[in-house]
């Protein structure tokens, strides 16, 4: 048995990796104290290296957060896509139709809307800085859990841990969510988001698009250099249809979908799918238990909201353990409450929100799409509205 620790983080994805190295730093816990358990720790990627397939946009909260752990410095530049202008456009109208929405960081007053970066750069920069501070970091996986006598007991390459609180940041498929029979609510959105490089002949460097379309929303986000990131939301059988095509015809169809809005779009990269689901856990608390991330709650892609959401969860977590009553251990149930309490609430109205844009634009002809396209209109119209608008995603609000 080895010495008892006060919280053990399952998952070190970017989520879990976040609230390991906030808590270190603020939660009044010996770093010692604190153990990591990621058996998939990605390298950071090499100068030379292609961008990644699997990329984030961060919001204004979420680098903030991520600097002041020290990992967003960690970054090399000149790898990040820095979106100062975002065109968002629904199917019927063409992309520079004035009731298509523009949010301009300079007309807001910011220096950018969002950084594109490479999931697993920030994850490694996240876990060295983890080490840095003294967690100890365990490359394993998580292979038993369970909960009794006021602790839970993990079972990790052989060693076996009490940890006073666990907390599952273990992806959607969270075996930390199982363990401690907290049920979930699942929906499957029936589409897959495509995703992959692409080269524009008219690159416009730091502007994001974004068009509704009935089969699904398609987003080209800048990368360094002119080239785009796409994320492309379809239904499943189309989705399946366009994998099936070569690179030509995929780059011939997503430039007709996207409207040439950047020219002919050329693909540099290889293409890789992901099934999208929302998915929402009727609890993110249980004694000794604590969820956060993609394990307590998955949204739709549409608004690059997921890791965002939960990089809020860490911090709310950590701010709610740094207010616990003197004396009180970090698996108060008073402090855990407050933070299930109150990112519950925010995760339910940013998956609510999401779904509604989802549902009322893939029938773009219907009234509500004709409504809501005209609301576009109309906040476009209106630089306090979108200053509004801008803020509240800036901060991870819906
Ligand atoms: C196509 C696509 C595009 C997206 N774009 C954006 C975007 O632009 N902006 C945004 O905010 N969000 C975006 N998201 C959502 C975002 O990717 C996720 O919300 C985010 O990665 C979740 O992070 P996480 O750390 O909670 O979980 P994960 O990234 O799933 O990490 C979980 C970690 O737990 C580890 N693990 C699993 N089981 C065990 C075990 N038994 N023991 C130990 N460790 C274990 C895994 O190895 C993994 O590293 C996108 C999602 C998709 C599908």
């Amino acid at each position: 048995m080895s010495a008892p620790v006060e919280l053990a983080v399952v998952g070190g994805g970017i989520v879990g990796a976040t609230l390991a190295a906030l808590a270190a730093q603020q939660a009044r816990i010996e770093p010692a104290r604190i153990v990591l358990i990621e058996p998939a720790a990605p390298v950071a990627p090499a100068a030379q290296e292609s961008i990644d397939l699997r990329v984030s946009a961060f919001a204004p909260a979420g680098i903030a957060l991520l600097t002041q752990v020290g990992a967003w410095p960690l970054l090399d530049a000149s790898r990040l896509g820095v979106c100062e202008r975002m065109r968002i456009w629904p199917e019927h109208l063409p992309p520079d139709s004035p009731d298509a929405l523009v949010f301009d960081a300079a007309e807001l007053g910011e220096s950018q809307l969002a950084v594109i970066a490479e999931n697993r750069a920030v994850q490694a920069a996240l876990l060295a800085r983890c080490a840095a501070l003294g967690v100890r970091v365990l490359p394993h996986r998580v292979t038993h859990l369970s909960f009794a006598d006021d602790v839970a007991r993990l079972e990790v390459n052989g060693e076996t841990f009490d940890a006073q609180l666990v907390a599952g940041a273990d992806g959607a498929e969270s075996a930390v969510r199982a363990a401690a029979g907290i049920s979930v609510h699942r929906r499957g959105y029936q589409q897959l988001a495509i995703v992959a490089v692409v080269r524009p002949s008219r690159p416009q460097p730091g502007v994001a698009f974004q068009r509704f379309v009935s089969t699904g929303p398609v987003a080209l986000l800048p990368l360094p250099g002119g080239d785009c990131s796409i994320v492309w939301s379809a239904q499943e059988p189309r989705a399946n249809e366009l994998l099936a095509l070569d690179d030509a015809a995929f780059a011939a169809e997503l430039t007709r979908v996207t409207t040439e809005v950047l020219g002919n779009l050329q693909m540099v990269s290889r293409r890789a799918a992901f099934p999208l689901r929302r998915l929402a856990a009727q609890r993110y608390i249980a004694p000794n238990c604590v969820l956060l991330g993609d394990a307590a709650h998955v949204i739709h892609p549409l608004a690059g909201q997921g890791v965002n959401q939960g990089l809020l969860d860490a911090q709310a977590l950590v701010a709610a353990l740094v207010s616990r009553p003197r004396g009180e251990g970090i698996a108060a149930l008073s402090a855990l409450r407050r933070y299930e309490r109150e990112r519950r609430a925010g995760n339910a109205l940013m998956g609510g929100m999401v779904d509604t844009l989802d549902r009322i634009f893939s029938r773009p002809t219907g009234l509500p799409a004709r409504i809501a396209a005209a609301g576009m209109g109309l906040v476009n119209r209106n630089l306090i509205a979108r200053r509004f608008f801008f803020r509240q995603a800036a901060a991870g609000r819906s």
